[in-house]
């Protein structure tokens, strides 16, 4: 196949994209000219074929455990990997072209507080992700296991990891949409932010739902955004909610509320008055003066969960934010913080 010959060839629209992830066809390709090689063959796809991991390669190990994307194993490809499988019913040319644009994201993600992508088996029936596998602890987990062990120092330092993680997708183009402290895994002092851009693959594994119940997965609304909640009903399509880099930062705000209260907000209430009260915008702010964080740790929930998207910082604003929280030897302005 060509080679990639300039950098504005990779900036074709997504349904260029498409047509060229569709196209790939080397045996015939191999009997026309140069020229039109280089038109057929679009740079999409000659850099998707690199990320092709033949299913056959892969020993599938134990089994982790089972989110709404599917299956993640344990497993084996060159050293130790988390396989995700993805069970795909219905139109496979379909499920195919939207797995593909979601592996496009990954493969162009290199930063040390993202997960490791290492490639896709693209052939149905066998689609499935590749990725580094992540030891240590969710930081769900240790925020419910080990909440003494974190002082300020070392929840300024796992959020600015997570800040520079999310502000590095963002000037990629990525929206997260699942930006939880399940999907945050930390080992060895480091955080590593997995899961992204799975949401675009809903409709893939989403074949058949009722479109009479709204069904919310367990500990997914506390991320939710306000503008998110309002559209949420029986009758919309996850993919069609109104992600946004504004409602990735309203996510960030809930995983630094665990990560200094411990828990989630609101946990003790009724289902129905969660909706209600996170999708009003204002019911959380009770629950948080309530929580007593200080006045600094508050400050910045307050903002991430701004009602208003507009009114939310960016990751970078965070970084600053973050940057200007008094170090640990002086004192807080909430007495009660050590
Ligand atoms: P959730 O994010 O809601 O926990 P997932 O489907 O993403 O659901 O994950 C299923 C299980 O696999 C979880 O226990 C998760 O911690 C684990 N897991 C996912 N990705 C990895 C990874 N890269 N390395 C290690 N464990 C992983
Ligand atoms: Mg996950």
């Amino acid at each position: 196949a060509a080679p990639p010959t300039s950098h504005q060839e990779e900036a074709e629209s997504p349904a260029e994209a498409e047509r060229g992830l569709e196209e790939r066809d080397e045996d015939e390709l191999e009997e026309l000219p140069t020229a039109i090689i280089s038109r057929k063959v679009s740079q999409t796809s000659v850099y998707l074929q690199e990320w092709d991991i033949p299913y056959e390669q892969l020993q599938l190990g134990e089994l982790i455990g089972k989110g709404r994307w599917g299956k993640v194993h344990k497993g084996r490809w060159h050293g130790e990997v988390a396989i995700r499988l993805l069970e795909v019913a219905g139109d496979q040319q379909e499920h195919l072209k939207l797995f593909k644009k979601e592996v496009m994201n990954y493969r162009q993600t290199r930063h040390d507080n993202v997960i490791l992508f290492m490639g896709a088996c693209m052939v149905p029936p066998h689609l499935a992700i590749v990725t580094s596998f992540c030891r240590g602890a969710t930081l769900y987990s240790m925020v419910r296991e080990r909440a003494a062990t974190l002082d300020l120092n070392r929840t300024r330092q796992i959020a600015r990891d997570i800040v520079n993680g999310m502000s590095y997708l963002h000037a990629k183009g990525i929206v997260h949409k699942d930006l939880k402290s399940k999907n945050v895994f930390y080992h060895t002092n480091k955080v590593v932010i997995t899961d992204f851009g799975l949401f675009g693959m809903s409709g893939l594994v989403q074949q058949g739902r009722k479109k009479t119940v709204l069904r919310i997965p367990h500990g997914w609304i506390y991320y939710l955004a306000p503008e998110i909640v309002k559209q949420m009903g029986p009758e919309v399509d996850e993919d069609q909610l109104p992600f946004s880099k504004a409602a990735d930062v309203y996510a960030f705000g809930t995983v630094w509320y665990e990560l200094h209260s411990g828990g989630w907000p609101l946990a003790s209430q009724p289902v129905e008055a969660k909706i209600w009260l996170l999708g009003s915008g204002e019911g959380v702010r009770k629950e948080l003066a309530d929580a007593n964080l200080g006045k600094e740790i508050t400050e910045i929930v307050s903002t991430c969960w701004s009602p208003e998207a507009s009114a939310r910082p960016t990751f970078s604003q965070l970084a600053g934010m973050l940057e200007r929280l008094p170090k640990l030897n002086r004192r807080l302005s909430h007495p009660g913080h050590f």
